[in-house]
């Protein structure tokens, strides 16, 4: 764990050095939890939201997009629930003043019966080789055994404690499991309180009767309120679908983890429209086609699972996570949720307006339920820079760091480097960008030895590097090298677009999902 901690810190600086991400307002010592994408990580993050955009708009021919305001009238969150009930609950340690999410505290508990459970069966499988019989271990280790049940007991308590809202067995859990501190040490808990996470904010002037709005905890409610709008205008038939991507803002208790849990964040959300009762058919559907966009990616397959939630949403009926292996461990990246009829009903009664869909099919009126997908820019973000970085020793001895990132995704396609700085190479290297940087993303770089040059470009993940020598200007070939196996080969320039083209067009990444 220390290790992966390392790593984790490694990559933040990582991304700061090499103009991936930098904390906000730096010059003046940060403002918490909020971050700036630099001049890599904004192209990184674009490359990420085309993915997502065309997977959903591109390859789905009923699943539109729209662009909603941030800002929306203050009802329409009195409506959705989150006036009232968007809330996190809040514990205080009353010895290091550190403020923590109750549930959170919890959560980290029971990973740590897990990791203890995972301990003993990575040891015993190690100790018995090909006999081991891990059903069996499981059932019988007593330490096992042991470690399971005061989970299972942890798990029902807390899922229970959840349900109800009940502020108190959340503290009375953290106390009897002896949770402490990790700043502090200590297990002196103030009480536990909700916390509402909306920003708000005022509009129009004082003297008029400022409007008090919110900047929006979400982007679904936007496309909610103009469900309608599109059905119509587009003539949209159940089942459909429409897309959205935004900042959203929270008001986070605890925010300490880079970019997976800011106060100014983005989102990719997806609300798929169906006919009542086909909800959790639609779920499944929907379970299926995002893990698989996610898998599509070639970060390893065994980096992804899905957690069921224990705790439904006020608006839900079923709801999961796609979880990521991050460096501190299993981390949401997205969640699916069947948010069945709540949204569009509550706004249906709040506003006053009929927004019933007539299904010609059925020769009926009915509001139609819901399936979500929603993930955050930011965390995918991280998910695929902690995915991609790599320490690696050479045969050399010599290390390098290395980012490989989906060819697609990377923030320059090609590196175009001429091997001195003179005898016409820096010019051919130019013609070589001028004639390919309509379609991908290039770099020129002249500055340092070539070894130096492509352990930059390795820094930031991009996949090809052409080096331009004399013998280009012979016979115009030149050297391609490939970031991951550090193969060189010569080719033609003339080959050079479409070798690379195939290679990082977002048709080639979307045709794997
Ligand atoms: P968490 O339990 O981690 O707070 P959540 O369940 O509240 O997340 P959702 O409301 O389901 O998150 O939001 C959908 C997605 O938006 C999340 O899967 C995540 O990728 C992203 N997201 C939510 N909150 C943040 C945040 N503070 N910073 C960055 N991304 C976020």
């Amino acid at each position: 764990m220390a290790q992966q901690e390392d790593v984790f810190k490694k990559l933040v600086s990582h991304c700061k050095e090499y103009g991936f991400v930098f904390p906000s307002s730096e010059i003046y010592d940060g403002l918490a939890a909020v971050y700036d994408y630099g001049q890599m990580g904004v192209e990184l993050k674009n490359n990420l939201k085309k993915y997502w955009w065309d997977s959903m708009v591109l390859l789905h021919e009923n699943v539109v997009g729209i662009d909603s305001a941030i800002f929306m009238h203050p009802t329409i969150w009195k409506a959705s629930g989150h006036v009232d009930a968007f809330n996190d609950p809040l514990i205080d340690n009353k010895d290091s003043k550190k403020r923590y999410r109750a549930d959170v505290l919890i959560e980290d508990q029971l990973a740590k019966y897990d990791d203890k459970i995972n301990k003993e069966v990575e040891k015993a499988a190690k100790r018995f080789g090909e006999q081991f019989d891990e059903t069996q271990f499981r059932a019988t280790n007593p330490r096992v055994v042991e470690n399971q049940a005061k989970r299972d007991a942890l798990h029902t308590r807390f899922a229970q404690a959840l349900n109800d809202s009940n502020l108190d067995e959340l503290r009375q859990i953290i106390l009897d499991e002896g949770i402490a501190c990790p700043i502090s040490g200590t297990r002196n808990w103030t009480d536990v309180r909700q916390f509402n996470l909306m920003f708000s904010t005022e509009m129009g002037s004082t003297s008029d009767g400022a409007l008090k709005v919110y900047l929006r905890p979400e982007t679904a409610q936007g496309i909610f309120v103009n469900y309608l709008n599109v059905q119509k205008t587009g003539r949209m038939k159940i089942p459909f679908g429409i897309a959205q991507i935004g900042k959203a803002f929270r008001n986070e208790i605890v925010a300490r983890q880079f970019i997976f849990r800011m106060r100014e964040f983005e989102q990719m959300e997806m609300q798929f429209f169906v006919r009542p009762g086909s909800e959790l058919d639609w779920f499944a559907k929907w379970k299926e086609i995002r893990l698989k966009w996610h898998q599509a990616l070639g970060l390893g397959q065994e980096k992804y699972r899905y957690h069921d939630h224990d705790k439904l949403a006020h608006y839900a009926n079923a709801a999961t996570d796609i979880e990521f292996l991050m460096p501190f461990g299993f981390k949401e990246v997205e969640g699916i949720h069947s948010r069945t009829d709540f949204d569009l009903s509550s706004h249906e009664q709040f506003s006053g307006k009929s927004i019933k869909y007539f299904d010609p099919e059925l020769g009926e009126s009915y509001t139609p339920y819901v399936i979500e997908t929603s993930i955050g820019v930011d965390r995918m973000f991280l998910s695929v820079l902690a995915g991609s970085y790599r320490e690696e020793t050479l045969d050399s001895g010599e290390t390098r760091v290395v980012l490989m990132l989906p060819p697609t995704l990377a923030p320059i396609k090609l590196a175009v480097l001429p091997l001195v700085k003179k005898d016409g190479l820096p010019e051919k290297a130019r013609a070589i960008l001028d004639d390919l940087k309509f379609e991908m993303k290039c770099q020129y770089d002249e500055k340092d030895s070539i070894g130096k040059r492509y352990r930059r470009q390795d820094a930031i993940g991009t996949p090809w590097c052409v080096t331009i020598d004399h013998q280009t200007l012979e016979d115009d070939t030149v050297t391609l090298r490939n970031r991951d196996t550090m193969e060189q080969e010569r080719v033609a320039i003339g080959a050079l677009r479409s070798f690379v083209q195939e290679r990082v067009s977002m048709t080639a990444l979307l045709k794997r999902i």
